[in-house]
């Protein structure tokens, strides 16, 4: 399949060329003709599989076709980040270079500025509203909203905007949404919060599946038994002073479990920080630059940060323990070894988890080494 088949808006075909896509991605083929007959969509993809494009094109090319340009909000997506609304702006803008389509990423901050141009923009009728729940409902309540004639609600990275506790956010803005109109949802996972969500929102929707997920082959992988008490020694002794190991992230389960392993990496005089859901986004937004900057060493984190956005150049990812799904798993992993560079993945099993690690084990196909603990411990 390429590109031709889809028989843009000659526009919409400079846009691609421009950004060099050759060829359709897998949920750019699957999605894009469902998009196009105007229906509604459920998509199981990832970050990387290129699902961006896959619902900005069909929506840019009906703007296109239209004889006049439009004078309000058409188009609705609503993203768990800032960093994730800037990214679909940018797709936007570099799309629509030869269309006059206008975007704008509505996130939170305390920049008055950056309110005003958003508050301008909303008020002019932007053709694409991108934005993250909490700052999108504060201009909501103030009044000079008017979402009553978006045609196209699109759900990005769904599964993490539940995770970050948006669904009541969610509900009231779709509540502002006229009930006739077309709704994407994307999702990096399919849990059932996210198909009761879809129930709510979604009209008879195709389903769009990519097959499961595999490792990157880059990615050497490798486990230690050890036993809780100990995983904090193996973890200081894996990262301390060692000069190859500038930016690991160490993913634990809980978000207590988080705050504890921080707290014990510092008190062990390892440069370390730690994110999850009790931070607020702003907090959040703070430890992700200081870490991109190479500020700190170890990131700890819960799944939230393990889908998403990329970070360069991540040396080692240590499962602190076995994560449930082995879906998440590979999402975790997959943090290190991105761009062709070549990564490490440690996780460690406590005698509980050895089963749900031969689960892990059987999912990506192949066994997983295990190395000996070392003789101290
Ligand atoms: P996404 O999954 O939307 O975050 O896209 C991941 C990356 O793939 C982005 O940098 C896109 O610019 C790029 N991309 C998306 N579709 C294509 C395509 N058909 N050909 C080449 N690159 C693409």
């Amino acid at each position: 399949m390429t590109f031709d088949d889809f028989h843009f808006h000659p526009d919409i075909i400079d846009g691609i060329k421009t950004m060099g896509f050759e060829q359709p991605t897998p949920v750019q083929e699957l999605a894009i003709p469902n998009i196009m007959q105007g229906k509604d969509i459920i998509a199981c993809a990832q970050t990387g599989t290129g699902k961006t494009a896959a619902f900005v094109l069909p929506i840019l090319n009906k703007l296109a076709s239209l004889p006049v340009k439009l004078n309000y909000i058409n188009t609705l997506i609503i993203v768990p980040t800032r960093e994730l609304a800037i990214q679909i702006d940018q797709q936007v803008e570099g799309f629509a270079y030869f269309s006059p389509a206008s975007s704008i990423p509505v996130y939170g901050g305390n920049d008055r500025d950056n309110w005003d141009r958003q508050r301008a923009a909303i008020e002019s009728g932007v053709d694409f509203l991108i934005a993250t729940p909490g700052r999108l409902l504060q201009h909501l309540q103030m009044g000079y909203v008017s979402l009553d004639r978006v045609e196209h609600l699109i759900l990005d990275e769904a599964d993490r905007m539940l995770d970050m506790g948006f669904n009541e956010d969610i509900m009231l803005i779709v509540k502002k949404l006229p009930k006739k109109r077309q709704t994407l949802m994307f999702s990096a996972t399919m849990p059932k919060n996210i198909r009761e969500l879809a129930k709510q929102i979604l009209n008879n929707p195709v389903e769009i599946s990519l097959s499961v997920s595999k490792p990157a082959e880059n990615i050497l992988q490798a486990a230690y038994l050890v036993d809780d008490q100990k995983k904090l020694a193996l973890l200081t002794s894996l990262v301390e002073g060692k000069s190859n190991i500038q930016s690991a992230i160490v993913f634990a389960s809980t978000k207590s479990e988080v705050k504890d392993i921080e707290k014990k990496l510092i008190r062990d005089k390892v440069s370390a920080r730690g994110i999850h859901s009790d931070l607020d986004q702003q907090k959040r937004e703070e430890v992700m630059r200081d870490f991109r900057n190479r500020k700190f060493q170890i990131l700890v984190a819960t799944d939230i940060v393990s889908r998403g956005i990329d970070i360069e150049d991540i040396d080692l990812v240590v499962n602190y323990d076995v994560p449930h799904d082995p879906e998440d798993y590979v999402h975790r992993i997959g943090r290190t070894a991105r761009a062709q560079s070549d990564g490490v993945a440690l996780t460690f099993i406590n005698k509980k988890q050895k089963r749900s690690f031969e689960m892990i084990e059987k999912f990506i196909g192949s066994p997983i080494y295990k190395i000996p603990l070392p003789a101290n411990l």
